[in-house]
Parts: structure tokens; sequence; C-alpha cells
């Protein structure tokens, strides 16, 4: 779903200050703890698919 089959992702950065709740990276499946900066990624078709990444992880996705 990240490369366009739900249609194009929109990335969106998540600053820390408003990190209020862990997430699990899909991409290495680790915590992204509160209060950190990461990504959230919303494939424009399927915006319950919606995920939050570690922004490193997203850009070396696949
Ligand atoms: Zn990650």
């Amino acid at each position: 779903m990240w490369d366009g089959l739900y249609g194009p992702v929109e990335v969106r950065r998540v600053q820390p200050y408003e990190a209020h709740k862990e997430y699990i990276c899909p991409g290495c499946h680790r915590t992204i703890a509160k209060g950190t900066g990461h990504v959230v990624c919303v494939p424009r078709d399927a915006p319950d698919l919606r995920r939050h990444w570690h922004k490193g992880c997203w850009e070396r996705r696949g």
C-alpha cells in the first residue's frame, strides 16, 4: 500500500509536541516513543490504513 496500491501516499510530519501516543513502526516493528518526531503516511484511497513510521524507516522502506 505504501507505493501506490491505494493511490498516492500523503506523508505528514508529526512534531515531537504532537506525538501524544506510542505507535509501532511498520518498517522496523519497533515502538515510536511518545514525544518523538516522526511521519504519518496516509494512502489517499484508503485513509483508514494510515500508519506512523520513523522518518528514517519511511525513507528506507522497500
Ligand atoms: Zn521504524
